[in-house]
């Protein structure tokens, strides 16, 4: 095995890829001396125009460092600090981002609730909204779903549609987590407004770094009157970016070229492969439907360690459990070949 398997390290995030030549494309394009800082120039307004012709439609579009940044700002532009936010139980928002959300809403408070593979039910969702209505309890305000979900399936438009319809009922406000959007959307194989706005999405956070960028994640406000003064709000938790024309950039390059698609496309694809060959396997139980680029499995406690110790690096504790296996934009075949044969093996050997 060549040198660079010496770091089994492939399949623990999307984000342990590289940048995709687009992105990498966009920042060369755009590095042509001196532009104006802080999103004043060409570039920003490029990306943005780029964005409204991707939604079909108009919307207000800013751009932060990360994912984090990205949730917290826009639910915080949502919500008052009296107010809750839904979300599952195992939402990137409530277990990954060490409170942030609550912390730039100044105390909103996230409240979880359940449903099928990774998705919040509307069910759950009224509960949570009608257990009470006293002063006493943190007024609902906010749902936040996450598209493509954490363990890797996929809201279709008429389930949006449901959880939309009880935020309208209940004066709530819808946004979505689309860290991975581009993957649902591949998966989907519909156009972006048909799962965004067009559900009732009031703010999208749109994912580029797990689709290949270097960094720079894109708030868009289709509901335009949340983003009054989102500027400031992005200014003071140190999210404006001085040379944002490399944000930017990045990003019209992925949009231009459609590279943000065949991306999604690619990692969706081999993740389908990682299941066509795991599924045939006995002592493997595929954990949910394999619907964007994530594969969850349930392997014997043995096999894990067998795993570890060849020095497999993978996440356990994402989502509900289980083993996690994320492909990207840049997985390779022969990549998904050597796990698989160590997988068997572990089944075998340990
Ligand atoms: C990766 C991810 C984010 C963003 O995380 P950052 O590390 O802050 O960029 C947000 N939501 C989900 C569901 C994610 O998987």
């Amino acid at each position: 095995m060549s040198e660079k398997y010496t770091k089994k390290i492939h399949f623990a995030s999307d984000n342990y890829s590289g940048v995709c030549p687009e992105a990498i494309d966009g920042i060369n394009k755009a590095n042509t001396g001196c532009d104006y800082p802080y999103g004043e120039d060409r570039w920003t307004e490029e990306a943005c125009d780029l964005f409204r012709e991707l939604f079909e439609t108009d919307c207000e579009v800013y751009f932060v460092y990360n994912g984090t940044s990205a949730n917290a700002l826009a639910l915080s532009s949502m919500c008052k600090s009296y107010h809750s936010i839904i979300c599952n139980e195992s939402a990137h928002i409530e277990t990954d981002e060490c409170g942030a959300p609550e912390f730039f809403s100044n105390g909103a408070k996230i409240l979880l609730g359940k449903g099928q593979d990774g998705k919040i039910s509307p069910g759950s969702t009224e509960e949570i909204i009608l257990r009470r209505s006293d002063i006493h309890y943190p007024k609902p305000k906010v749902l936040s779903i996450t598209q493509s979900t954490e363990v890797g399936t996929v809201y279709k438009p008429e389930e949006l549609v449901d959880l939309y319809k009880i935020t309208k009922k209940h004066d709530m406000g819808l946004h979505m987590d689309g860290a991975r959007l581009s993957n649902a959307i591949a998966s989907l194989g519909i156009s972006p407004k048909e799962i965004t706005w067009q559900c009732g999405v009031d703010v999208l956070c749109f994912g580029g770094v797990k689709n290949g960028l270097m960094y720079g994640e894109a708030v868009i406000f289709f509901n335009k009157d949340l983003a009054d003064e989102f500027d400031y709000h992005c200014k003071q938790c140190g999210q404006l970016a001085s040379k944002m024309r490399f944000i930017a950039a990045q990003w019209s390059g992925l949009l231009k070229t459609k590279a943000w698609l065949k991306n999604a496309r690619h990692a969706n694809q081999y993740a389908k492969e990682l299941e066509k060959k795991l599924n045939s396997i006995e002592e493997i139980k595929i954990m949910f439907p394999c619907e964007a680029n994530a594969l969850f499995i349930n392997l014997p406690s043995k096999s894990i360690e067998y795993l570890k110790n060849k020095g497999w690096h993978f996440y356990t504790f994402i989502g509900e459990g289980g083993v996690r296996l994320m492909c990207s934009w840049d997985t390779k075949t022969e990549e998904i070949n050597y796990i698989v044969e160590d997988i068997k093996n572990s089944i075998v050997k340990s």
